[in-house]
């Protein structure tokens, strides 16, 4: 039996870049796939892929900015499968690189809808679900931007979203750990090939970064049901888990 047979996942980002690998992969270890992204041509190409590696998925071609989709989603969850094991929070927008005073106020409220207020309300939605999974996992697709925006100009929106999301995440690790089995992380991916990496740095050789299959069973093994850490933030390329403070 395959290490996450019976389990279902929920990847945001799934069409394409680290969201579309991680799903890939958790499909390979045996979980039912939620794919959720825009592209629902690369979402069917996604599935064709899971189907070749064994396993089965749910496509779900909806925009994050849709908050009420999301607690439709959440229901549809509850009704099929009364439980989520497995929520990957990937889905993220770079948004302009320009000044804070230059960003008009749609840039802003895209951004931090996104990258914040969509993970906020997948909490809200999925928190029950989790709980009801003898091992549900959350995790949250950081940056490292969120610590080093003052080294960062012209990326203070990103930056700003990305230091909320780890927020949301550490207390949603902070308020599941003494009363349920969720185990809660953030990743900082570092530098990954993908078009977000391309639309920052449009002058880079691709080939110097790595894949975004080469850093998804890293991110995958946070899924599974033996990881034990909450609360902390995966550095991959330090290769070391981060806590922001010993457990209290
Ligand atoms: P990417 O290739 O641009 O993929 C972004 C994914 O998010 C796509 O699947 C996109 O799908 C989805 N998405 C964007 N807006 C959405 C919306 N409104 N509703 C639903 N889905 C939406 O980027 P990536 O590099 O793989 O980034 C994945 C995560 O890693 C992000 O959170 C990013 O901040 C983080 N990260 C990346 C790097 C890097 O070097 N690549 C470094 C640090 C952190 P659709 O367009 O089909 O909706």
């Amino acid at each position: 039996m395959s290490a996450l047979e019976n389990r279902v996942a929920l990847v945001t980002g799934a069409s394409r870049g680290i969201g579309r690998a991680v799903a890939l992969e958790l499909a390979k270890r045996g979980a039912h796939i939620i794919a959720l992204a825009r592209t629902q041509g690369a979402l069917e190409e996604l599935d064709d892929a899971i189907r070749a590696v064994g396993s089965s998925a749910t496509l779900v071609p909806c925009d994050l900015k849709d908050f009420d989709a999301i607690d439709r989603l959440g229901l549809a969850v509850f009704e099929r499968w009364g439980k989520l094991d497995i929520l990957v929070g990937n889905a993220g927008l770079l948004g302009p690189t320009t000044p804070l005073s230059h960003l008009d106020p749609p840039q802003w409220n895209d951004v931090m809808a996104v990258n914040v207020t969509a993970n906020y309300r997948l909490i809200r939605s999925f928190d029950a679900l989790l709980r009801q999974s003898d091992a549900g996992r959350a995790v949250f697709i950081s940056s490292g931007a969120g610590n080093k925006a003052d080294l960062s100009p012209y990326r203070g929106l990103y930056a700003t979203s990305k230091a909320a999301l780890d927020a949301v995440a550490r207390t949603f690790a902070a308020e599941t750990q003494n009363t349920s089995k969720v185990k809660v992380m953030l990743v900082n991916p570092g530098y990954v090939r993908t078009k977000m990496r391309a639309q920052l740095m449009p002058g880079e050789d691709p080939m110097s970064l790595p894949a975004p299959e080469e850093i998804a069973p890293k991110i995958v093994d946070l899924c599974m049901p033996d990881w034990t850490e909450t609360g902390g933030i995966l550095d991959i390329p330090k290769g070391a888990v981060q806590r922001f403070r010993e457990p209290v």
